[in-house]
């Protein structure tokens, strides 16, 4: 892989390299782009990662790279930091500033606590105003009292606190540095906003680029809602002397939620219905009458930054508002949220298109890296690469998965769309945690089967099932690692992020194939864009990702032994089959329970240490390999 990343920052061309779990990615594309003198951003999808970045791998990377010394930094997004004028306005007394849910200044109360202590920290006890470095989580509310986001952000040149702002002394911290960590949201919103939010760069490495194509839509939209118009309104509120606009622009919230809440679930209709487009209309005009009050309004230079600030929200708001009215063809919007919070949301059909605009097509622009455990089929397709103009990599996994793991498929069962499926896979699903004595995790594809489940198997099973309803995901892993025989039934939340090593995981079994939901506002317009392309294009990688994620729980270091058990016999049947199967390591793969049992029969008598390959019967699916 270092050889392959190499290769690409040297040819200017960019890659997409597959690397299992374990393989050490981030020195692969480290050690080159570093050696080779190149500056590059790393950027990552989760927290998890960019910490193990920032306070693992790079430091021990500057230790052992003595002949080639660089400075590495982390970037985050804007709201991340306290706000040094937000502080300076709240400790000069801004009381009406602090305000709770009905617009009452709450200084005394426990938010204005919380607002105080924060105060108090930023002033006196950070260096870098991050929110990371606190040493207690606040709530949202009283974050958001203490800083502001890139759209509320007059810009450092127009602000009084400009000179000592923690967000841009971070940005001067990244613009000296060699490698710089920053998320993949803050990554496409620099590419979206088309702005020198980020430093120039040689190299950017997408790790985890199996989120990329979310994350960049995501970022390459917007969302709109009533709380965006109720916290406008009361941040302006203390700024006019006659409060009338504002109060106006709160009750346009209830207008919008009615505009939107009976979309919920489902895309707004195009075009708007002549009501709808008239109340929402109505939403822009009280937002204008707003934006002019507060310009009249203001009195003194001490009132600028806040009115500045003010004027900056307006103007993203009312172009949002603008766009959703004059919706263009190549956008989608959608509600999500509650009926009572509801949120619409715009993200363009066509994420591959603004990317290739923004990034792959730009003379000057960085080499891109791409990196996965999971790298779905066609990925770059479905980012917007043309083909031929980037390389693809496999480079395996330091695991020996045909010794370690064994992927069994029970064809006996039903269709999982059989009425008899259920039952008859909780018969298999009891069976599996037999054969295991327990140490199983069992993942579903919904809340309702993974309840149904355990309601099935509870009473039937000798092992403690606990399921993702009884504790906070972080206690529940723990309790699972810590009693050898347990089983965890979990959902979506759980095909990544858990890290089991050694027996008490050996069997991950999955009940369905995880394909998205077919009335996904966002991919149905995809869907409808790409016709007949559309299953294999969307539906096929989505469900291979998710799936890889999955099986990925099971094994977790070189000594780790174990079954993955498919419930869906889509998996063996379906024409789409080998798209997933290729998805996956190299197992051996049986239909036989007996070789299951077998498999595990070292765990059950405690000799697991035998590491025997498996076995699988005669007529095992593993014959079948393409
Ligand atoms: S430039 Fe001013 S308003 Fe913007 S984040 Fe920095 S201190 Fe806050």
């Amino acid at each position: 892989m270092a050889q392959a990343v190499a290769a690409a920052i040297d040819q200017r061309r960019h890659l997409i390299v597959q690397a299992g779990t374990g393989t050490g990615k981030s020195l692969a594309y480290l050690v080159p782009a570093i050696t080779l003198g190149q500056r590059v951003v790393v950027s990552t999808a989760t927290k998890a990662l960019q910490d193990q970045l920032a306070t693992r791998d790079l430091p021990r990377l500057a230790e052992a790279l003595e002949h080639h010394p660089f400075e590495f930094a982390v970037l985050k997004g804007r709201s991340n930091y306290a706000c040094r004028q937000r502080i300076d306005e709240i400790a000069g007394g801004d009381e009406q500033m602090v305000l709770d849910g009905g617009g009452a200044s709450v200084r005394a109360g426990p938010l204005g606590r919380e607002v105080r202590r924060l105060v108090l920290w930023a002033q006196q006890a950070t260096t870098t105003g991050d929110r990371a470095d606190l040493s207690f989580e606040p709530s949202e509310t009283a974050w958001a009292q203490v800083s502001v986001g890139a759209r509320d952000c007059p810009g450092a040149h127009r602000c009084p606190s400009g000179p000592v702002c923690f967000a841009e002394a971070a940005r001067e911290r990244a613009g000296v540095a060699d490698v710089i960590v920053v998320n993949t949201h803050l990554y496409s919103t620099a590419l979206a906003a088309g702005a020198d939010i980020l430093p120039a760069h040689d190299v950017v490495v997408f790790d985890e680029a199996h989120e990329l194509e979310d994350i960049a839509s995501s970022a390459f939209g917007f969302d709109v809602g009533p709380g965006r118009l109720v916290v406008l309104a009361r941040a302006t509120r203390p700024l006019l002397a006659d409060p009338a606009p504002s109060v106006a622009v709160e009750q346009a919230a209830e207008v919008l939620k009615q505009v939107i809440a009976p979309y919920l679930g489902a895309a707004l209709p195009r075009p708007l219905d002549e009501p709808d487009q008239e109340r929402l209309t109505t939403v822009r005009e009280r937002v204008s009458a707003l934006q002019s009050g507060i310009r009249r309004a203001m009195k003194d230079e001490d009132d600028r930054s806040r009115h500045l600030r003010a004027q900056q929200s307006m103007t993203h708001l009312i172009n949002d508002l603008d766009a959703v009215l004059n919706l263009d063809d190549d956008d989608v919007a959608w509600v999500e949220g509650t009926s009572y919070n509801p949120l619409l949301r715009v993200a363009p059909i066509d994420i591959g298109a603004a990317l290739q605009d923004s990034l792959w097509s730009k003379p000057e622009g960085p080499t891109a890296i791409m990196t996965s455990a999971t790298i779905a089929p066609r990925l770059g397709e479905r980012l917007g690469m043309t083909p031929g103009s980037y390389d693809q990599l496999d480079v395996g996994s330091p695991y020996a998965y045909d010794e370690q793991a064994l992927l069994y498929c029970p064809l006996h069962l039903p269709d999982p769309r059989d009425p008899g499926f259920e039952a008859a896979m909780h018969e298999e699903l009891r069976a599996l945690m037999e054969a295991g004595a327990g140490r199983t995790l069992a993942l579903f594809t919904s809340w309702r089967s993974m309840k149904s489940a355990a309601d099935a198997l509870r009473d039937r099973a000798p092992w403690t099932i606990l399921t993702q309803s009884d504790l906070p995901k972080p206690a529940l892993i723990a309790r699972f690692a810590g009693d050898e025989h347990s089983c965890l039934f979990a959902t979506m939340g759980f095909w990544q992020g858990v890290d089991v090593p050694g027996t008490a995981l050996s069997i991950v079994t999955i009940d369905r194939l995880p394909f998205p939901r077919p009335d996904d506002p966002l991919l149905q317009a995809r869907r409808a864009k790409l016709g007949r392309q559309a299953f294999e294009m969307i539906d096929v990688p989505r469900a291979a990702t998710l799936l890889a994620q999955g099986v990925g729980r099971l094994i977790r270091t070189r000594s780790d032994r174990g079954v993955v058990a498919v419930l869906d016999t889509r998996l063996a049947k379906a024409r789409y089959r080998w798209s997933l199967i290729n998805s996956l390591p190299p197992m051996h793969r049986t239909r036989h329970r007996s070789d299951v049992e077998a498999f595990l029969e070292p765990l059950r008598n405690g000799t697991l240490n035998s590491r025997a390959a498996p076995t699988p019967s005669a007529g095992s699916a593993s014959s079948d390999r393409p």
